[in-house]
């Protein structure tokens, strides 16, 4: 019930949506885990059903933006909690004619299941329901045909979603996002791990032709003000208690006076606001400078995109600007992995399979060569589901 209507953000909401609205991230595909978080990622699909799983952070947003407006709202991350999420959810729901409000969580990488599940769970509804997630402008007729009724939200982030099912309601003065609103992450389940994702910048502008961050944001970066995104990570800390805090930047270091000034505001927090944190970055253009103050801000582990050392491969698909950037990239890659394990900055290095000469038998070679300096992880360079999604990003160089 939407109460209070003489206050700005519930006028906002006109009163029409009355909730519960229903938050949905749904279960993984039978035999894998699948991590449906972060804004510019397709999702993962790991092997087993106990792989590493981010809080959703998409969905904590929306919770956020609907309580805000005194919308209420359940929550269930079935990915996580296959048997306690649709308790949360489900249990005891007022009965409402033709279902409840929802928003639904879905991933690129698991798209036909998430619609498969959804046409089966919430099909009869005829309730508003909103699909949400990266990319998803490039599978519009797919959902469309699984959920006819549905509303398409193609971002990572939940705060849109939320503002798509208000206006199926007519809300149409919606207030501006509130900043400092934190993500509801008291609604959804952090894991066993307790990484608290936090937006450090959105996007990159660099051009590599495979690269799914910049399909949402057409090859810009919109890096969130260093002083809010330091405020943030101490109200997360203090709110939810995390293990860890995951920066989240699909490219930190490709404004390396930005996130070293980051790193310097994150140092001077007091000791009770701050838990170490991990990013994510391109390799290649960060220094020794930078990798100190990372680490002495608290930064415990790099998350790093090597992809490939084929020289053919670096050019072609827009890694690198020409051959000789090309014959220089294998040796900078070295050099900043040595400097970062040699600091004690646990290593992730990314590797993907079908690039080049990794995809001749050279990648364990590659794969030897790095793992001395951390976890190796290799990708495939075409996911199984998303080749609608390659081939449209190549046609015209981005498909936002
Ligand atoms: S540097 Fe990383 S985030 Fe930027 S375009 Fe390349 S792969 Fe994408």
């Amino acid at each position: 019930m939407v109460a209070g209507l003489e206050s700005p953000s519930a006028a906002a909401n006109d009163g029409r949506l009355r909730g519960p609205v229903l938050l949905i991230n749904p279960p993984s595909p039978s035999g894998f885990t699948a991590n449906r978080e972060g804004f510019g990622g397709l999702g993962t699909l790991t092997a087993g059903r106990r792989g590493f799983l981010y809080p959703d952070a998409a969905l904590a947003e929306a919770a956020a933006r609907l309580r805000s407006l005194r919308v209420p709202v359940r929550a269930g991350d079935l990915a996580m909690q296959p048997w306690r999420g649709p308790v949360r959810l489900f249990r005891r729901l007022p009965e409402l004619d033709g279902g409840h409000p929802a928003i639904l969580h879905v991933a690129v990488v698991s798209l036909d299941h998430d619609l498969a599940w959804a046409k089966q769970t919430l099909g009869e509804w005829s309730a508003p329901l909103v699909v949400q997630g990266t990319a998803l402008a490039e599978f519009r007729s797919e959902i469309l045909a699984a959920l006819p009724r549905a509303t398409i939200v193609s971002s990572g982030r939940g705060v849109p979603a939320a503002d798509a099912l208000l206006a199926r309601f007519g809300a149409t003065r919606l207030p501006l996002e509130n900043e400092l609103e934190l993500p509801a992450f008291d609604l959804l389940p952090l894991g066993r791990a307790r990484r608290v994702p936090l937006w450090s910048g959105f996007g990159c502008t660099l051009a590599c032709g495979y690269c799914p961050y910049v399909v949402d944001t057409n090859r810009q970066y919109f890096p969130n003000a260093v002083e809010l995104v330091t405020r943030r990570f101490a109200a997360l800390v203090k709110a939810f208690r995390p293990k860890r805090v995951v920066l989240r930047d699909p490219n930190l270091g490709q404004d390396l006076e930005r996130s070293r000034s980051l790193f310097e505001s994150l140092s001077r927090l007091p000791a009770r606001d701050r838990v170490p944190f991990e990013a994510e970055s391109r390799p290649d253009g960060l220094t020794s400078t930078w990798l100190e103050a990372f680490s002495r801000a608290g930064g415990v582990e790099l998350k790093l995109g090597i992809e490939s050392f084929d020289p053919e491969f670096l050019v072609s698909s827009g890694r690198v600007p020409d051959a000789g950037a090309a014959s220089d990239y294998r040796q900078r890659c070295l050099e900043v992995v040595t400097a970062a394990s040699n600091m004690g900055v646990a290593l992730r290095l990314f590797l993907l399979r079908g690039s080049g000469a990794a995809a001749d038998g050279a990648l364990s070679g590659v794969a030897s060569e790095l793992s001395p300096f951390g976890e190796v992880v290799i990708k495939d360079l075409l996911p199984a589901n998303p080749r609608e999604l390659w081939r449209r990003m190549h046609r015209g160089g981005s498909s936002a």
